[in-house]
């Protein structure tokens, strides 16, 4: 199923390509003629990017049409996806200067979102009503007092007919992995083994194109609130020298969960802290507090599981339907590594749930695990912390806090200085954090 996805997201993205490339309208990065373009010391083009000012959504019959206002033209590439039916538009990048549309639902969108995927490229998703046929997909140059504009025609088809358009306009399907292996974010050198101080791994959770939980009352978002705690976690566990300290994002940019892995297993992370904001409806709509999750095969209770599969949603939300599954590794090594790990995991999230109470709401079962992707390292070990809910008003309010987020956040470091210390067989220095 998998791999059939995935040849119908290459031929799609191929077909698509080919569309906006042939377009005799279609513009590249290309400067337009009378236009200032300031050029930097090498002679190349400009670095700022272009605005998306607006964005209008008409219906004619069977047709919908999505239209972007730019301030200039960019190169943009779209391509359909399946389940749900969506439509990927990527794009140089750009700065979105729009509200995210509220409850659009016309025609064939449902709605789309937008933002930053990886450095130098944004993304704009269009969810769709139903199966759909991209007509045309081009950025045109302005004039006449028109601004340069990104249109995206759809055309409703049946399912069937989403699949013919598809596999009919199939050439060939060379992988677009290459994309893949720019995402991550770059890292210094590593320094030799074992030398220098423990790294420490800090993730906070989803970004750019996927904001992750937003609040009803106020409309924070996931993706800054565990941003903004982040960073002051980071400057706390980095002064004085005694951690070396990664971040797989400090922007508000999409990182794949498998990349974020991999930027941990490749700075040769001792510990790794994903940092997320929860929300929930129904029954335990009432719920608030922190939560710590480690990894386990089967969940500690129904809400874990479904959080952990809402996480893990993150690639598909933003477009990417490419995770690669780890695949199943039999090495009896890795798997006594496996569990001493996962000993380590529980360690951890025990020392951080003691500590974090201190300072902070829990919530009412705080110590929990799940199949989260983001935490299969097999070799580091690794929490995930729900640092509150967004859905509750309370919660927000200490969420988006100055004073809670420094007071949280010692807290945090206060866990890691004891997880070393016992790691390595020495007291906490007394005094230290406190
Ligand atoms: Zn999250």
């Amino acid at each position: 199923m998998v791999a059939r996805r995935l040849t119908l997201l290459l031929l799609a993205a191929i077909t698509l390509a080919g569309t906006a490339g042939a377009g005799a309208q279609t513009t590249g990065a290309v400067s337009q003629p009378g236009r200032a373009v300031s050029a930097a010391p090498d002679g190349s083009r400009s670095a700022l990017p272009a605005v998306v000012a607006a964005a209008h959504l008409s219906v004619d019959g069977p047709r919908t049409r999505l239209t972007f206002d730019l301030t200039r033209p960019v190169e943009m590439r779209a391509f359909a996806l399946a389940d749900p039916y969506r439509v990927i538009i990527d794009l140089d990048e750009v700065n979105f200067h729009i509200a995210p549309p509220a409850g659009e639902r016309r025609g064939l969108v449902k709605t789309f979102r937008f933002g930053l995927f990886a450095p130098g490229k944004s993304r704009i998703v269009v969810e769709l009503t139903g199966p759909a046929v991209v007509e045309r997909a081009l950025t045109i140059e302005g004039g006449e007092g028109r601004p340069p504009r990104l249109h995206l025609d759809l055309v409703r088809t049946d399912a069937d007919g989403f699949r013919r358009a598809l596999a009919e306009r199939a050439v060939s399907n060379i992988a677009r992995r290459g994309d893949r292996e720019t995402l991550g974010p770059r890292l210094s050198p590593r320094p030799e083994e074992d030398s220098g101080p423990p790294v420490v791994v800090i993730d906070p959770g989803h970004g750019g194109i996927d904001p992750g939980a937003t609040a009803p009352s106020t409309g924070d978002e996931e993706k800054m609130i565990v941003l903004d705690f982040a960073k002051v976690l980071r400057d706390k566990l980095a002064a004085g020298g005694r951690y070396r300290v990664v971040m797989t994002r400090d922007r508000d940019i999409f990182i794949p969960l498998a990349d974020r892995v991999r930027v941990a297993r490749e700075a040769r992370a001792q510990l790794f802290i994903s940092v997320h904001a929860d929300s929930i409806s129904g029954a335990n709509e009432n719920a608030r507090g922190v939560t710590v999750y480690t990894l386990s095969d089967r969940a500690s209770d129904a809400d874990s599981e479904r959080l952990a599969e809402r996480e893990n949603k993150a690639d598909a939300i933003a477009g990417l339907d490419l995770s690669d599954e780890p695949s199943e590794i039999a090495d009896i090594l890795i798997d006594l590594t496996r569990r001493e790990t996962r000993i380590y995991s529980a360690n951890f999230a025990r020392t951080l749930a003691g500590e974090m109470r201190q300072v902070t709401r829990m919530h009412r079962l705080p110590l929990r695990s799940a199949g989260f992707q983001v935490l299969r390292a097999h070799d580091i070990p690794s929490v995930l912390v729900e640092l509150g809910f967004v859905t509750s008003r309370r919660d927000v309010e200490m969420l988006t806090s100055a004073i809670w987020r420094d007071r949280t956040a010692d807290s945090v470091a206060k866990a890691v200085d004891q997880f070393f210390a016992a790691r390595n067989g020495r007291a906490v220095a007394p005094g230290a954090r406190r």
